[in-house]
């Protein structure tokens, strides 16, 4: 757009190592900064979870207050990720009186290690009014503090008082806790006694739209919801396939120059930038780190995202379906497990030994997804990602695994101890056969699956663009943690090892393998195949949501203790809660924007072709008005069916308004009724779109939307 102006030249040159990392707190700062001893006790809270004695914690506070004020804060937060989905701070100077009427900076330990927000207005679905109003924040020391915008950072948990939690921070870290457990039983297992801790790693790779704030400013839609309500298909939409990796605009390489600047600045790894499918859409990925602090940065990413985006004069959406007849926007959660000395055990090893265990793992991964397909479903629920699971753009609602030939073919083999392709002389066996190498490459090229190991991680491929990657890293964790308890309960027993793991290994494969789908995930004919093999297909957030408190889902999370049954019961309230108030406000808005802009508008301009028949037919009976008169007709009909549809939207609305109270069948009741109206009213107001002057039309149209960026 014309009034648009950069304000950073695209001449600015930084060198990266030096910025990278420039505004966090990190190891080298406290390394540097802090004494001796206070760093070493530090360092083993952080790597061992060990409690922080006070006098440390005053220490670090103090200089980390000193270093932030060097970078010119003036205030801290408790940063703090609540069941919002979105951060929570709030911010306190460090301030205190001094004689003379002056203030010095203070900070202290114990307002490092603990916070209390009076964050009452927060989600707790029920959890706070049964046991303690109010809240705290407490420092996690494994997530560096940083300096954004005058404010110095603290990356914490937030609980109730009586311990339940009321985010999404400490349930992830207490799965990767879980997972740490029972994955160490298996590395025992195995004869591995150096590995002191295992994690799972995550690189979220996040898509996004970027518009000319111009046209976002316009639009009711996209303020109040992020996605437009109505918007008729332009002429160009993504057919050419010419966006994908496409040449990136200037404009918006300016905006990733100084986005990629910002993330690099506050430690986030990005890597890699391009343009996506849809026109307008674009990708931004990491490098993988600890699940916890992926977690934190890809939340800090897309905030960062929206900020930068506001300085380009753009606005950049990261809701899942903003334009319907485009691609929506998913994020890729790339998983994997790891020990602290830097090995991957999804890569499959190089003997028989390594071999095993990297297929034990394998199973673990197989039987849980198997096992609890709905967990991992409700993981990626919400009312703006049910636009794309299942709408040939993202995989379907089906959970399923890809695995390749290769590595099906060796299941498969082992399964029935036959010689796998031919190429082995004996029938498989593990932990005693080499397996064959398993090429990286021929395992990824399936972009249709949900779920896809591509060599030597996972690809969690269901995640809304919009989603704190939280919950879903929870769900892996947690059921990966199961399987393995399970299979280290029944290992550590066995008197003969390698027998004990053959037997297992074969009867897993057998039992589970209808959870492994290599073809196209997005046809038809799996939907059958898939409803043969008896998968889930949890096609809603409403379907799907009453499965996580179902006895067999809520028994893992209590026996990992990653949450209470009564945080599950209160977390299930929230996130329908959220789901029942999305689609309220989205019909709200519907309404109202039918009814105050655009049928008026079809009313004007059905006026002014009245206007022009009657000139016409003041000048002589001869003059032809066909035209106009056809066009008047067939939109005040158009105009009347739109008008019909919007009542039958709002008595919709109105009935699920009554439904309050029993949001089960709340939810219901939008996902069928309410959405079915919104569409009906949506397909006609569409048409009247391509049918009305273009001046008359109250807002931008797609076209003018998804090119708005040139
Ligand atoms: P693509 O999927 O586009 O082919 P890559 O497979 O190289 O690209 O990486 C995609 C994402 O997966 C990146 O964010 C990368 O950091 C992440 N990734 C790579 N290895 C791991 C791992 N061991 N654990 C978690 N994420 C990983
Ligand atoms: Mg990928």
């Amino acid at each position: 757009m014309s009034e648009y102006s950069p304000h950073v030249s695209s001449e600015k040159r930084f060198s990266v190592p030096d910025i990278f990392g420039s505004q966090v707190f990190n190891e080298s700062v406290m390394r540097e900064r802090l004494p001796r001893d206070v760093f070493k006790s530090l360092r083993k809270t952080i790597e061992q979870g060990r409690e922080l004695d006070i006098t440390v914690a005053n220490s670090v506070a103090n200089t980390m207050k000193d270093w932030a004020v060097e970078k010119g804060a003036t205030h801290y937060s408790h940063w703090f990720q609540p069941m919002t989905g979105i951060t929570a701070e709030k911010h306190d100077s460090f301030i205190a009186p001094a004689a003379g009427g002056r203030v010095i900076m203070e900070f202290s330990g114990r307002e490092l290690i603990k916070g209390e927000p009076d964050a009452s207005s927060l989600p707790s679905g029920g959890l706070r009014a049964t046991f303690e109003a109010r809240g705290y924040t407490a420092w996690d020391p494994t997530s560096y503090a940083f300096v954004k915008d005058g404010t110095l950072y603290i990356p914490t948990a937030f609980c109730s008082y009586s311990g339940e939690v009321l985010d999404k921070k400490t349930p992830l870290l207490r799965s990767m806790e879980a997972i740490n457990t029972q994955a160490l039983r298996i590395l025992r297992l195995f004869g591995d006694t150096v590995t002191s801790r295992v994690s799972t790693t995550v690189g979220p790779e996040q898509e996004y739209f970027l518009i000319d704030k111009s046209v976002y400013e316009k639009r009711r839609d996209l303020i109040y919801t992020g996605r437009t309500l109505f918007g008729a298909k332009p002429p160009k939409g993504q057919e050419l396939e010419d966006h994908y990796f496409g040449s990136i605009k200037p404009r918006v390489a300016s905006f990733m120059r100084d986005l990629d600047e910002e993330l690099w600045k506050l430690g986030v790894l990005a890597k890699t930038k391009h343009n996506e499918s849809a026109p307008a859409q674009h990708e931004l990925a990491p490098i993988y780190e600890t699940t916890n602090i992926a977690t934190d940065h890809n939340q800090l990413t897309m905030e960062v995202l929206r900020n930068v985006a506001a300085r380009h004069n753009m606005a950049a959406l990261l809701h899942e379906k903003p334009f319907a007849g485009v691609n929506g926007s998913g994020k890729h959660n790339n998983w994997s497990i790891s020990t602290d000395l830097g090995k991957n055990l999804l890569e499959p090893g190089k003997n028989p030994h390594e071999n095993a265990q990297f297929l034990l793992l394998l199973l673990a991964v197989i039987k849980g997804v198997d096992e609890y397909q709905d967990l991992l479903r409700v993981s990626v629920a919400s009312a703006g990602n049910d636009h794309r699971l299942g709408a040939s753009e993202a995989p379907p609602a089906v959970i399923s695994i890809f695995l390749g030939d290769e590595l099906t073919g060796i299941l498969e083999a082992l399964e029935t101890e036959s010689p796998y392709n031919g190429n082995a002389k004996t029938s498989m066996k593990i932990g005693v056969h080499v397996l064959p190498t398993i090429p990286k490459d021929t395992s990824d090229r399936n972009r249709t699956s949900p779920l896809a190991f591509t060599g030597n991680k996972f690809e969690f491929r269901m995640l809304g663009s919009a989603l704190s990657i939280a919950c879903p890293n929870i769900m892996l964790n947690t059921i990966v943690a199961e399987e393995l308890c399970q299979f280290a309960d029944e290992l550590e027993k066995a008197k003969d090892f390698t027998a004990a793991l053959g037997k297992l290994t074969r009867r897993i494969i057998k039992e589970h393998k209808r959870i492994i789908f290599n073809g196209d995930g997005y046809s038809a004919e799996w939907e059958e195949e898939a409803k043969r093999r008896g998968l889930s297909n949890l096609k809603t957030t409403a379907d799907a949501l009453p499965k996580y408190i179902e006895k067999k889902n809520m028994a893992i999370f209590d026996k990992h203790k990653v949450y209470t049954n009564a945080e599950m019961h209160s977390r299930y309230e929230i996130i329908l809660g959220t789901y029942i108030k999305t689609l309220s406000i989205e019909a709200t808005t519907m309404i109202e924007m039918a009814k105050r802009d655009i049928l008026p508008a079809v009313s004007e301009y059905l006026g002014s072709l009245a206007g022009t028949i009657a000139a016409k037919k003041s000048v002589g009976a001869s003059i032809a008005c066909a035209t106009e008169t056809d066009i008047l007709k067939r939109l005040s009909l158009m105009q009347e069916g739109a008008y019909k549809k919007l009542y039958e939207l709002e008595r919709a609305f109105a009935a699920a308004g009554e439904l309050d109270g029993d949001i089960k069948k709340q939810s219901k009741y939008y996902s069928r009724e309410v959405l079915k109206a919104m569409d009906s009213l949506r397909s006609i107001i569409d048409e009247l779109e391509v049918n009305v002057k273009s001046d008359f039309w109250p807002y931008p149209t797609y076209g003018e939307i998804l090119y708005s960026v040139v």
